[in-house]
């Protein structure tokens, strides 16, 4: 597999990284909006989250 080399999403990726390193030292761990993709249907916080009104029951989901 080839990755093409691509300096804007590289320098993107770093602002990124940079961004949640802040805030993880900054002890900033607050979800204010539910992520895409379906990883809170497997996460062991969905029933807190679910309660904060993070993020809603979709059907089919436990
Ligand atoms: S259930 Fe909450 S903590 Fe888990 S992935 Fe979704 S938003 Fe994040």
């Amino acid at each position: 597999m080839v990755v093409p080399y691509d300096p804007t999403r590289v320098d993107e990726a770093s602002l990124h990284f940079d961004d949640t390193a802040r805030r993880t030292q900054a002890r900033d761990f607050a979800v204010t909006t539910q992520p895409e993709g379906a990883g809170c249907k497997e996460c062991d916080l969905r029933m807190m989250c679910y309660a904060d009104g993070i993020i809603r029951r979709q059907a089919g989901v436990a």
